[in-house]
């Protein structure tokens, strides 16, 4: 695996045109994805050694779920591969809470940066002092779910959710 540093260069570089493009990010971070079909709808994703390049990782996402969710699903085991590979082992598999017998700051600092990695503050803050402040306007432009770009925002939930009723 890169070094932070150039990972996060990496990530950054890739963030200059919206929506971030996960697959093509994995890719140059020396990440191969795979999309797993009939995989219990519990299971968001798994990431694993790869035999064949030596400090590569393979990451594995289930393909039933929504596309936003896959493309937080392969950030989030993006994230692992970039803050600590070391913790990887054989492998590590994700529920579909982002629960995977890791510690829960371990799966928080792995939503965060998935998290990051999709929704750059910067363009965020952008597009929001141009008078952009639509959840489901933000999240189409990010392509995230509502429910991400709510968390992101800070809206609660239900106030998100009954935003989108009432809208
Ligand atoms: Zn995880």
């Amino acid at each position: 695996m890169k070094s932070l540093s150039d990972a996060l260069a990496i990530i950054r570089e890739h963030q200059k045109k919206l929506p971030i493009q996960t697959v093509d990010l994995a890719r140059d971070l020396g990440l191969r994805v795979f999309k797993v079909p009939n995989w219990p709808n519990d299971l968001s994703g798994m990431i694993r050694k790869n035999d064949e390049n030596e400090g590569g990782f393979d990451i594995f996402v289930n393909a039933a779920h929504p596309y936003v969710r896959r493309r937080f699903t392969i950030a989030h085991e993006i994230a692992h591969a970039v803050l600590h590979p070391q913790l990887i082992g054989n492998g590590i598999t994700d529920d579909a809470l982002y629960r995977s017998g890791l510690s829960n700051t371990v799966e928080a600092q792995a939503n965060r940066l998935a998290a990051d990695i999709l929704m750059p503050r910067d363009q965020l803050n952008e597009l929001i002092k141009s008078g952009i402040t639509d959840i489901d306007v933000l999240s189409g432009k990010f392509e995230v779910s509502t429910q991400a770009m709510a968390i992101r925002l800070n809206v609660p939930q239900h106030d998100a959710e009954s935003r989108r009723e009432f809208a």
